[in-house]
């Protein structure tokens, strides 16, 4: 039981371990009744290809981060509060098999295990420990989640034009909205989505005239928000240049979660190779 792992002294040395693979590159993990209850290595399917990345799991938050030396050295280290987290299976294909997605608000993301075993053990602890953490917070489950960013590879010419073939001059660029790989042509305006970033992000042509249509909307129905002749969603609307906005989200901190929530999460041991969940 994470009960009984809760301050214990097993418990202590494994997250002073996560905590020291990750150096000063990470940020303090250990927090009175916060439980490590497994790790292991996921593939994540990033904007240029898949990599591996190590993940922890916790009764509050998920942890993953870069491999430098396995079991010794992390870097790039993420935390994703798990009361934001919602998970959906996806189906098996030739190529990918044991994915399933991990999507919050800020940010969604594909990953896979490397048996079926692994991915229902994954699943069912992220969601059990998902479950009793809505349930200590009395928070509701999210509904609204980031669009993962199709990766390059999966087309070679822009998703909405349909026309411009990509190459090493023409670059790809991703609708923050909707994911998609666009071109530039296809991707000029900017629209503030405030659950991604304070600053207004590039968003294809269909987005932005469907963005620009529900904030004309509210502005309508809620006059007086916004000043008449220069509604806000323009303020968003900016036609410059790519400034380095492209890069993999992967690279993007993320903020941590607090940990004061009671566990009682039933945990157990597995024989499998890449995963292991602690007893
Ligand atoms: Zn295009
Ligand atoms: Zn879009």
């Amino acid at each position: 039981m994470v009960d009984y792992l809760a301050n214990t002294e097993i418990n202590s040395q494994r997250i002073a371990a996560v905590e020291s693979c990750f150096g000063a590159s990470g940020q303090p993990l250990a927090l009175p009744g916060r439980v490590l209850l497994g790790e292991g290595v996921l593939t994540k399917e990033c904007r240029k290809k898949a990599k591996p990345r190590i993940f922890f799991l916790f009764n509050d938050i998920l942890v993953y981060g870069s491999i430098v030396l396995s079991k010794r050295k992390y870097r790039s280290q993420h935390i994703i509060p798990l009361e934001e987290v919602t998970l959906e299976p996806l189906p098996e294909t030739l190529q990918a098999k044991n994915r399933w997605m991990i999507k919050t608000a800020k940010k969604s993301f594909v990953v896979s295990a490397a048996s079926t075993t692994e991915r229902q053990e994954w699943i069912s602890h992220i969601e059990e420990c998902v479950r009793r953490q809505l349930l200590a917070t009395g928070r509701q489950p999210s509904t609204e989640h980031a669009a993962p960013w199709i990766p390059d590879k999966a087309t070679d010419i822009c998703m909405r034009c349909t026309q411009t073939r990509f190459s090493a001059l023409t670059r790809r660029h991703h609708c923050r909205k909707c994911g998609f790989v666009v071109c530039a042509e296809c991707s000029r305006q900017r629209f503030l989505l405030p659950r991604l970033s304070p600053k207004p992000l590039r968003v294809c042509t269909l987005c932005y005239r469907e963005l620009a249509a529900q904030k004309r909307q509210e502005e309508e129905e809620e006059p007086g928000v916004g000043s008449p002749g220069q509604p806000a969603y323009l303020a968003g609307a900016v036609c410059g240049a790519s400034s380095g906005d492209d890069e993999d989200s992967d690279e993007d901190r993320e903020g941590s979660g607090d940990g004061d929530w009671p566990s009682r999460v039933e945990f157990y041991s597995s024989g499998v190779s890449w995963s292991a969940f602690h007893s």
